[in-house]
């Protein structure tokens, strides 16, 4: 049995404003059937972040971007900062997801730029680490983890009141079928365990006195959410795809909830 565990879902480019606010008014309908021990956040495009935001915090459920830019306000032709995000109503960030630093070559230094931007407007940032196949295949995954955990987090100042959440998304699990009898890699339960308690190592070196959660995220399914779940260094998912359907996300959230 766990205290807590979280559920954050990133609804990434996948549905359009309607469909988000659709979903939203969904969640919210059902949202008084969530036990308190349920941390839930939802990550929706910007478009419709803050429509949908507005019937999702108040039923208790957070919400957030799935990217930021670190400057607050200037000639940034197509970004949103931090702070425009807060001042939105926004509880959270996603930061350094794979899709962003392989697709738009986000950096770790940038991954640092938007952790520390989100820290001081007082938005909590999820930061997102994990290897890609090709690290992992060249045996590098403690490594390629470890150092993106030292960019993002080495002498940072971490505000007292804000949770530290880490994502770890193996990048080859990703968007694949995770024991669900779809096609594709899937992480198991023991390499994710290890992986998590690897990290959390880690960041008692960086962070002493902060105790981080750290989320698994690569094809969780409800069928899997337990599995990934019942490890004890696994404290909620982060969940892409199986997130986007309300009857898929009810089922991820009583299964987790037959957990605490
Ligand atoms: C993600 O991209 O954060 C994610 C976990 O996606 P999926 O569940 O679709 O693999």
């Amino acid at each position: 049995m766990k205290d807590k565990i979280y559920l954050f879902a990133n609804w990434k480019m996948y549905l359009d404003f309607d469909e988000s606010n659709i979903l939203a008014n969904g969640l919210a309908g059902e949202a008084k059937k969530f036990g308190h021990e349920i941390k839930m956040a939802i990550f929706p495009s910007t478009l419709s972040l803050y429509t949908a935001g507005q019937v999702l915090r108040d039923v208790g459920v957070g919400v957030g971007p799935q990217n930021v830019f670190w400057v607050d306000k200037g000639g940034y032709t197509g970004e949103i900062s931090a702070s425009m995000y807060k001042t939105a109503g926004c509880d959270y960030a996603l930061v350094g997801h794979s899709e962003r630093r392989q697709q738009f070559h986000e950096t770790n230094h940038e991954v640092r730029q938007k952790m520390d931007a989100c820290l001081s407007v007082g938005l909590t940032p999820v930061l997102c680490v994990g290897e890609t196949l090709k690290e992992r295949e060249a045996g590098t995954t403690a490594e390629v983890v470890e150092i993106q955990l030292r960019s993002a987090l080495d002498n940072i100042s971490w505000p007292k009141n804000v949770a530290l959440i880490i994502a770890y998304e193996p990048v080859w699990a990703i968007s694949k079928g995770a024991g669900a009898g779809e096609e594709g890699r899937h992480c198991d339960d023991i390499e994710a365990e290890k992986m998590h308690r690897l990290i959390k190592k880690i960041v008692k070196n960086l962070l002493p006195n902060m105790e981080p959660a750290v989320l698994f995220g690569g094809s969780v399914r409800p069928n899997t959410t337990a599995y990934y779940l019942n490890q004890p260094s696994i404290d909620g998912v982060l969940v892409g795809a199986a997130s986007t359907k309300l009857d898929s996300w009810l089922e991820i959230v009583k299964n987790a909830g037959a957990l605490v």
